[in-house]
């Protein structure tokens, strides 16, 4: 079995966006040349993560109010004590990361609407995103 990691930077501009970073792992499953295994891609940050979700504006700005919604940027936190960002820390445990999906026949197994959506909540800033890839 061949092993294969790749790490990548993705520079966000905006303090809460989401960015399709769809092509860089679609570049590192190709570069891997695992044909047949796993991949999994990791966001290894706490103010933000990674969704599989579809790149339409309207939904990627939806997702964005909702979570607006659920976590305002000024509440009654904790951790603003030490650390004014409580907000997009919460905001990104709401979903799991790292991402894993198969790889088939050297194709990523995913649905047609599934990017790689990476939810920036405390930007802008450099991100890092690791990919792992495990197979033959
Ligand atoms: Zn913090």
């Amino acid at each position: 079995m061949k092993t294969w990691s790749r790490e990548f930077n993705v520079s966000t501009r905006k303090h809460c966006e989401v960015v399709d970073v769809t092509d860089k792992v679609l570049a590192a499953v190709r570069e891997s040349g695992i044909r047949n295994g796993l991949l999994l891609v990791l966001l290894p940050h706490a103010t933000a993560t990674l969704v599989l979700n579809e790149d339409e504006g309207g939904l990627k700005q939806d997702l964005l109010n909702k979570l607006d919604g659920l976590v305002p940027q000024q509440g009654n936190y904790q951790h603003d004590r030490i650390d004014d960002n409580a907000h997009a820390h919460l905001k990104s445990a709401l979903f799991s990361s790292p991402l894993v999906l198969p790889i088939i026949d050297g194709r990523l197994v995913r649905g047609t609407w599934q990017n790689f959506l990476l939810i920036e909540a405390d930007g802008p800033r450099n991100r890092r995103m690791v990919v792992f890839a495990m197979g033959e």
